[in-house]
């Protein structure tokens, strides 16, 4: 009877997974998973994704038990040694295929093409799925065959090609019969005591599916019908929080998708005004997967708007300690880096707001934000972050235009009127009148130690735009 080695990664769960579906229908399956901890670390993962992950598959392989699918963990630092040592792997254990779903960042793509070359010069079967996503990057393009370089034209051609098939839910695989393996189980690495609350996050599919539940019928946060009402309001939990399940796979976007259609009259474009905003969402995620395969300049480092590569960013070293640390001067800033660096996780109203902070009123290089959120995130994940951080300085795909500049204080007054979440995350201004905590005036503050703004807006704003009118569009 034939085996297939099933390759999990972002991928970390057994319902809804294409390769494993695919692979289950062979005859017996083996599930392996490398980690590459290094590498993990220099793409810039800190201890809160690292430890979700390791939780993670611990979830998953115990889920794979139940189905007699042994799951073989392997220490692999660097994608360059995944090729090898799923060759080597395969022969041991007899299993003449492969399988795994795709994933597109840069180095990812690379090593899965390494992987596919050596399973060419083998006898292994060796074959990559579509999984993450509806469409393959390539399969959606404009008129000219380019890549989608904005959304929204995107998120059209991504309804009018969307049927059915692509959002068929694949069955988990039946329990098999024993399969031996020699290798054995590792145990999972544990980080450093500040890893992230496992209580908040917990980890696997089984969690995944809670929240999703959750999030819909409204039981912890405000119910999916309001997600377009109150979404951006973030003292009040009006949004999913799936991304760190998203990212690791944890549930399906598909899963996603008929969750929406079951209680949306069948549709996924109309309806409901809370829950199809939430579907362009988990479009939004797509985009950002395929702009990293249409350009690749993004996941080296590089502007997706070449021309802003000449703008000077500002070293200010001890500005971006003050950002990191949450001593700006501005409450809703500082209370968002505090939320993102105790809970690994961030409202995406403040991830707006902090990133635009950063490369706006500090000038200081999104790249240096952009690690430092995947550092901290849980949920924190290439192609959506990239994505993020380049439309908040003005240099990515729909890039908010260099000249609107959030106050964050006027954010701060209309997101978080009430001042609550503020008050939550910094409780030395909790005790001021709400409407003083948006921007304490310095008589309130005398007793207090908490930092006067560390820029002036209305300055910070003519120092960004002086630096983006002085570039030329021809660079
Ligand atoms: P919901 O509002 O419930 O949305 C549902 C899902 O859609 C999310 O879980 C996520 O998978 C996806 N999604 C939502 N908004 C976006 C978006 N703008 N771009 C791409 N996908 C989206 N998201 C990440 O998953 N990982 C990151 O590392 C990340 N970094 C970001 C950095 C910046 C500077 C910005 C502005 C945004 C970033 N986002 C990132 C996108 C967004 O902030 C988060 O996905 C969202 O806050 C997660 O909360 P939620 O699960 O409650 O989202």
């Amino acid at each position: 009877m034939p085996v297939t080695l099933v390759w999990f990664r972002t991928d970390l769960r057994v319902h809804d997974n294409t390769a494993l579906f695919h692979a289950s229908q062979r005859g017996p399956v083996i599930a392996v998973f490398l980690h590459a901890q290094e590498q993990w670390r220099e793409h810039g993962h800190g201890d809160n994704k690292l430890d979700f992950i390791a939780r993670g598959v611990e979830a998953l392989g115990e889920s794979l038990a139940q189905r007699n699918i042994p799951l073989i963990q392997l220490d692999t630092p660097s994608f360059k040694e995944a090729p090898e040592a799923l060759m080597r792997l395969a022969e041991e254990l007899g299993a003449d295929a492969l399988y795994f779903n795709r994933e597109y960042p840069l180095d990812e793509w690379q090593r899965d093409q390494a992987v596919l070359e050596a399973g060419d010069n083998s006898d292994l079967e060796v074959r990559a799925f579509r999984d993450a996503v509806a469409f393959s990057p390539g399969e959606l393009l404009t008129g000219k065959g380019d890549y989608y370089g904005v959304f929204t034209p995107f998120s059209k051609a991504w309804h009018k090609a969307i049927s059915s098939e692509r959002l068929e839910v694949l069955d988990a695989p039946a329990k098999q019969s024993p399969v031996e393996v020699s290798a054995t189980a590792r145990q999972r690495t544990r980080y450093d005591d500040k890893a992230v609350d496992g209580r908040r996050w917990p980890a696997g599919e089984e969690a995944a599916a809670d929240r999703l539940s959750a999030f819909l019928s409204g039981s912890i946060s405000s119910p999916g019908k309001r997600y377009k009402e109150d979404r951006d309001f973030p003292a009040k939990r009006g949004t999913s929080e799936l991304s760190p399940y998203l990212a690791m796979g944890m549930i399906s976007w598909r899963q996603c998708m008929q969750a929406v259609i079951s209680i949306n009259d069948g549709s996924l474009s109309d309806g409901d005004k809370g829950l199809t905003t939430w579907v362009s969402e988990l479009i939004w995620r797509e985009f950002y997967q395929h702009v990293a395969v249409g350009f690749p300049r993004v996941c080296r480092y590089r502007a997706f708007q070449r021309h802003t590569e000449a703008l000077e960013w500002r070293d200010a070293d001890d500005d971006f300690a003050a950002w990191c640390e949450g001593r700006t001067g501005y409450p809703l800033v500082d209370a968002a880096m505090r939320q993102l660096v105790s809970t690994g996780w961030m409202h995406n109203r403040l991830r707006m707001v902090t990133a635009m902070f950063l490369t706006k009123h500090l000038l200081i290089d999104w790249r240096r934000g952009e690690r430092f959120f995947l550092e901290h995130l849980v949920d924190g994940e290439f192609a959506a972050n990239n994505g993020g951080w380049q439309w908040a300085a003005s240099t990515g795909t729909d890039a908010a235009p260099y000249f609107r500049i959030f106050n964050p204080t006027t954010q701060s007054e209309r997101f978080d009127p009430d001042g609550n979440f503020i008050a939550h995350w910094l409780p030395e201004l909790a005790d001021l009148p709400a409407r003083q905590r948006h921007a304490p005036s310095s008589d309130l503050l005398s007793s207090n130690d908490y930092p006067r703004p560390i820029v002036e807006h209305k300055a910070a704003r003519e120092r960004a735009l002086e630096a983006f009118k002085s570039l030329s569009k021809d660079d």
